[in-house]
């Protein structure tokens, strides 16, 4: 026998870590996994799923508006009942929950519900039984946690979103700190639900990092739905008062609101793991720093999804997972490649993006040619909406390569999920010429854009 309980332990029971040990099971190993609270992880519990089912709910508010103009009347005011979609999202989050369990069963893997800590680069102490187990290999995937770094007076009242979902009251005066993807996207979702929304951000404008053209038509879009941004000012101070949180901006305003959420990005759920014990290297916001293998500097342990910190989606953590089995388990030899990572971002309209924004490919590229189209969307004509359809395609003048795709406009996550395939394959600008246009549709104007809006081109 080996001397080892067990051939591969698991921290941490979500995207990554699930998919990991259920290939690993497959090729054999003997595989332990440690979840401390819900199987699924933060995208099932409390992230991607929940979310997407909120702005499910909150996009009926736009149907109701746009059912008019296409000959429907509707009771003056359609009633959103809270508790009602808290409680469907819970069932389904709990459903899939089961489902993990299931697929893990399925495959042999061991379930421990208890926290887990790495003592030594092969063992782990389970924390509630303070039973030692043994492991050839160690992988690290408990995610991250929200965090917010400015420490201010009353920021015990604030919550992030792991608590908006499953508020008891629906907050009707709430007040998001940030400007990424959380903030942004329950932005949206609670200005179409009923509430006032205040958006408190340093920046001057949303979504750091997107194609410059798509941050303004997001940051047009929530201001069509009624969400007042607060540019460059932050909470100073929160104190309780009777009906609600008073909330001194830095600026100077005093608002008066339900719910401060802080959505102020995540942090490597490493504190407190047991990982120095172990020797395993982490950069200064904690993350653990792996090489293309997903291999720490300690040859038995291996890291993947958040707590790596190198793109934190699920999909990516779900395929850093897979490819550390089947490099580990199954003799092959595959490293993650995370260049051009399709992603959304699930406002009203809904942000989807590829490849390089126009400020990214100016950078690298010396001839960028851009080809780009901005429009109402065929729905919005009878229903009168001043929603606005977005799209640009980057183009490297001297190759004719698709650098990037990005558009805001309905279901441009799917569109998105696709065109990540034609510019993963290094697609030019001719191949998208050449296809067909799907008529009518608003993706066909991906294909039938013929006229250059603008090249730039570096100075020698
Ligand atoms: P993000 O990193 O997307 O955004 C963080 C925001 O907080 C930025 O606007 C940033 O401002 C601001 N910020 C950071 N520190 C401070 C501070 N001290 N004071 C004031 N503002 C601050 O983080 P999120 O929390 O929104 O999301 C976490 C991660 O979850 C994302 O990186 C994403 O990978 C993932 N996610 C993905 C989703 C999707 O795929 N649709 C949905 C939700 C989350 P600035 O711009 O100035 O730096």
């Amino acid at each position: 026998m080996s001397g080892f309980d067990t051939d591969l332990f698991v921290i941490g029971g979500g995207s990554g870590g699930v998919r990991a040990a259920r290939i690993a099971a497959g090729y054999g190993a003997r595989v332990m996994i440690a979840e401390e609270y819900r199987l699924g992880g933060t995208c099932v519990i409390r992230g991607c799923v929940p979310k997407k089912l909120y702005v499910y709910a909150s996009r009926f508010h736009d149907d109701f508006a746009d059912a008019a103009g296409y000959g429907w009347t509707l009771p003056e005011k359609p009633v959103f009942d809270w508790s009602r979609l808290v409680a469907a999202k819970e069932a389904e989050i709990s459903r899939l929950s089961g489902l993990y369990r299931q697929t893990l069963d399925k495959a042999g893997v061991q379930i421990v519900e208890t926290r887990a800590e790495v003592t030594g680069p092969n063992e782990v102490k389970l924390v509630s039984s303070d039973r030692q187990v043994r492991a050839r290999y160690i992988l690290v995937a408990p995610g991250a946690s929200p965090t917010y770094e400015t420490r201010i007076p009353g920021l015990e009242y604030a919550i992030s979103s792991n608590e908006l979902f499953d508020l008891k009251q629906f907050p009707s005066r709430l007040l998001i700190v940030g400007g990424g993807y959380i903030a942004v996207e329950f932005a949206s979702v609670f200005a179409r639900l009923g509430a006032q929304v205040h958006l408190a951000l340093r920046a001057d404008n949303v979504l750091r990092g997107f194609d410059g053209d798509m941050r303004n038509g997001v940051r047009d879009a929530l201001g069509h739905a009624g969400v007042k941004f607060h540019f460059g000012d932050l909470p100073a101070r929160i104190e309780k008062v009777s009906g609600g949180l008073r909330v001194e901006m830095t600026a100077g305003e005093a608002l008066l609101v339900d719910e401060v959420m802080v959505a102020t990005g995540r942090l490597p759920h490493t504190r407190g793991l047991g990982l120095e014990t172990a020797g395993v290297a982490m950069d200064k916001v904690g993350a653990v720093k792996v090489d293309g293998y997903s291999r720490t500097n300690v040859p038995s342990i291996y890291a993947v999804g958040d707590v790596t910190n190198r793109l934190n989606l699920t999909p990516v953590a779900i395929r850093e997972g897979h490819a550390f089995a089947d490099t580990v388990f199954g003799g092959k030899d595959i490293r993650v490649d995370h260049s051009n990572v399709a992603t959304a971002v699930f406002t009203t309209p809904e942000l989807g993006t590829v490849g390089l924004s126009e400020e990214q490919a100016r950078e690298k590229f010396d001839i960028v040619d851009i080809y780009s189209a901005g429009f109402r969307p065929m729905k919005a004509t009878l229903s009168g909406s001043p929603e606005r359809t977005l799209m640009k395609i980057v183009v490297d003048g001297a190759s004719d390569r698709v650098l990037g795709v990005h558009i805001l406009g309905h279901e441009a996550g799917e569109m998105a999920q696709l065109l990540g395939i034609a510019v993963k394959m290094g697609a030019t600008k001719a191949d998208f010429d050449a296809t067909m246009a799907v008529h009518p549709t608003a993706a066909e104007e991906l294909v039938t854009m013929r006229t250059r809006s603008a090249r730039h081109e570096k100075a020698r």
